[in-house]
């Protein structure tokens, strides 16, 4: 693992000086994988590929120093954590409406001395009720489609700020079904960033919504609501 986050680091410009943490917090990862479903991914090589510098490319694709960054559906912490990480000056607020999983993501952040970390129990539309609007830029990866994903978060974003969905690249058909949510909830046309991360062949795509106006009050709707009438 060393090894490849050393070339990655250098492939992303990154300060090597956060690697430890990095360790640290991939054996935290593996070891409770072990007694609580949190990743399938569970080669020491994959982690550092597949999770962290998959999200780590985020940070040469938008700047994220100072700002507030709520990451929806964060799961065991991606790719919240490791840009807080890699980037200490992010506020984060990691949201997700699994409780063991946030349980996780706070020893994590205890036990890497992490500051100006929330880790919220809550369902990203429950969420919302109390933080619209508050965020310069809120992240996901594979917690869902863009209609209901952007219905989710974008919200959240502040007027000005951005969405980044990390999606593959196959996600055109999604994009296009996504072009009416977009408007309805306040957001500019979608950006597209492909990038490959660093020491592999992989290409993942960054969608980035930019917020242009306020999302009206009804947004986001219930869970069942946006799933069976999608925006
Ligand atoms: N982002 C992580 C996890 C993806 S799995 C990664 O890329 O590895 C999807 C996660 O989203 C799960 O942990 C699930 O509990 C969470 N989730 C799904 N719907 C959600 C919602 N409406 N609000 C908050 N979390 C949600």
């Amino acid at each position: 693992m060393r090894a490849i986050l050393e070339a990655g680091f250098d492939a992303l410009h990154l300060p090597k000086d956060r690697i430890p943490a990095l360790e640290r917090y991939a054996e935290l990862l593996l070891e409770t994988n072990k007694v609580m479903n949190l990743t399938a991914i569970t080669e020491p090589a994959d982690v550092a590929n597949l999770h962290f510098l998959d999200c780590l490319s985020l940070l040469t694709l938008m700047d994220f120093s100072g700002k507030s960054v709520a990451d929806i559906g964060t799961g065991a912490g991606f790719p919240g954590l490791p840009l807080k990480i890699a980037e200490p000056d992010i506020q984060l607020t990691l949201v997700d409406a699994l409780g063991k999983r946030v349980t996780f993501l706070q020893s994590v952040c205890d036990e890497l001395g992490l500051s100006d970390v929330a880790c919220v129990h809550a369902r990203a539309e429950e969420f919302a009720a109390t933080k619209r609007e508050q965020f310069d830029i809120v992240t996901s990866r594979a917690v869902a489609n863009l209609p209901i994903l952007l219905e989710l978060g974008l919200p959240l974003v502040k007027v000005g700020g951005t969405f980044a969905a990390m999606k593959s690249v196959e996600c055109d058909d999604e994009l296009k079904a996504a072009a009416h949510a977009i408007e309805v909830l306040g957001g500019a046309p979608a950006e597209i960033k492909d990038y490959t991360i660093p020491g592999t062949e992989i290409t993942h795509r960054l969608v980035l919504i930019r917020k242009v106006k306020k999302s009206s009050e009804k947004y986001p709707r219930m869970f069942a609501k946006m799933k069976k009438n999608p925006l």
